[in-house]
């Protein structure tokens, strides 16, 4: 499993540390390896945290509902349901693939 850190913290931890096991004088310049970390640190990609992501589910009526609340999806100004990029009832992004629960019928029947 992932273990996601702050970087900004990981930052004033490095420099807190640095500053408690070497006397660094005022007038001290950062050495390159001191620089270096501080960009390779800010050159790590990022990553959405704690965003949680959905899906929609077609189901056999052809409604489109939130796999995360079990609502209903919104409809369009016709009949026609919206599998839209965010769950109208608790917000959930639905970026994950429709799961289309009439096709794994056809596939099995
Ligand atoms: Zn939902």
């Amino acid at each position: 499993m992932a273990r996601y850190i702050n970087a900004d913290e990981l930052k004033n931890y490095i420099k807190d540390q640095l500053v408690a096991t070497v006397p660094i004088p005022a007038s001290h310049t950062p050495t390159y390896g001191e620089t270096n970390i501080m960009e390779q640190i800010d050159a790590v990609p990022t990553v959405r945290v704690g965003l949680k992501t959905g899906h929609w589910i077609k189901n056999y009526g052809g409604k489109y509902v939130c796999s995360n609340c079990g609502m209903d999806a919104l409809f369009d100004n016709t009949t026609c349901m919206v599998a839209s990029r965010y769950c109208p009832s608790c917000g959930m992004w639905m970026c994950e693939p429709i799961v289309d629960l009439t096709e794994r019928q056809d596939e099995q029947g």
